[in-house]
């Protein structure tokens, strides 16, 4: 199937210029958009307030686009790790993670990624692809959980803001009245900094943002981050510094814990200083180490130290625990699991 010629991931004017061209009334967009997003239907067939001569014509033309998982694991801690087939016989993860006030899902947005961060299993996979809007959107429909999700987070294999377009248009449809009408508060998406695109980003969105930090020095940062040599974290803390961010809306960064590396109180001061001026919180993320890497676990010790160290500093910190390290659940395993089960 020709990813144009599905209907999932289409916002409501690209729906009217699908009605326009089938020579359907204008208010048939709305319908549906309704019928996909709202009633969650399975089939043209099923949306019965279309003419028949309407229906069979949309059938005729498009697809619905919806794709179910090839595999899901179950952590004993409740996480579920989906696998979803995509373009070209690839994969992307989805996690979806209960806890006791929300249920979050975590989303990719490409087939690999080409920034080679050190401590990431997708980035080893390198980049195949973009994932398009429905693809995105479908990791929530086709999710057995879908009812239950609470959040979102854009945190899974990918790079969203090097797939800016299709990420957008995957916002509008989750937040959009005529979509699944969910707040925007509930919706974080998550990127390491691409300069020039985390305005665009804070402009075009409501949404929630996160910045993958892990170390506030420039040559630490590029001997982990690859981007830092093309996107200075310096310059992304401009990009956000100069946009004018209302109290409703969430910048924190995300900040992985590795065994004696980035945690000294050398980092804290340096953070504080940063970080200064910018309304935001750091989660700090214990590592949890892939297989072959040379990075090292912290002391939980260590972590709850440095929380506290960047607390006294004025720095707001929470520590993020680790979920469903019994069912590869860091970002990429799976599927990077899921490509050497195929080739052997
Ligand atoms: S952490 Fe994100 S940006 Fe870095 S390689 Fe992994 S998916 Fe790509």
């Amino acid at each position: 199937m020709n990813r144009n010629d599905a209907l999932f991931g289409k916002t409501e004017s690209e729906l009217l210029e699908v009605s326009n061209k089938l020579g359907m009334p204008r208010y048939a967009a709305k319908q549906i958009a309704g019928w996909l997003y709202k009633k969650k239907i399975l089939s043209v067939d099923e949306m019965t307030n279309l003419s028949a001569v309407s229906r069979k014509k949309l059938g005729k033309e498009y697809d619905l686009g919806l794709s179910g998982f090839s595999e899901a694991r179950v952590s004993s801690d409740g996480t579920k790790k989906y696998l979803f087939p995509v373009q070209n016989g690839m994969f992307v993860e989805a996690a979806y993670i209960p806890e006791r006030n929300r249920n979050t899902l975590c989303l990719s947005t490409q087939v690999g990624c080409r920034w080679g961060c050190d401590f990431c299993m997708t980035g080893k996979q390198g980049f195949t692809g973009n994932l398009s809007a429905g693809e995105i959107i479908n990791q929530l429909q086709s999710l057995p959980e879908k009812e239950n999700v609470t959040n979102i987070v854009y945190m899974g294999m990918g790079e969203p803001l090097d797939n800016l377009e299709e990420v957008l248009k995957s916002l509008e449809i989750l937040t959009s009245e005529w979509g699944y009408a969910m707040s925007p508060r509930r919706i974080t998406v998550s990127t390491i900094g691409i300069t020039g695109k985390v305005s665009r980003f804070l402009k075009e969105s409501n949404c929630h943002l996160a910045v993958s930090l892990h170390t506030p020095f420039e040559d630490e940062r590029m001997s982990i981050m690859p981007v830092e040599k093309v996107h200075p974290l310096e310059k992304v803390l401009e990009e956000i510094r100069g946009f004018d961010i209302d109290n409703q809306r969430r910048i924190s960064f995300e900040y992985i814990v590795f065994g004696d590396m980035n945690h000294s109180n050398r980092h804290a001061s340096k953070l504080a200083e940063i970080l200064k001026g910018i309304k935001c919180r750091i989660n700090l993320i214990p590592y949890n180490p892939l297989p072959g890497s040379t990075l090292e676990e912290p002391y939980s010790e260590a972590v709850e130290k440095f929380r506290d160290t960047l607390i006294k500093k004025g720095v707001f910190s929470t520590i993020r625990k680790s979920r469903g390290r019994d069912i590869s659940a860091a970002c990429g395993l799976l599927s990077t699991k899921n490509r050497g089960d195929r080739a052997e």
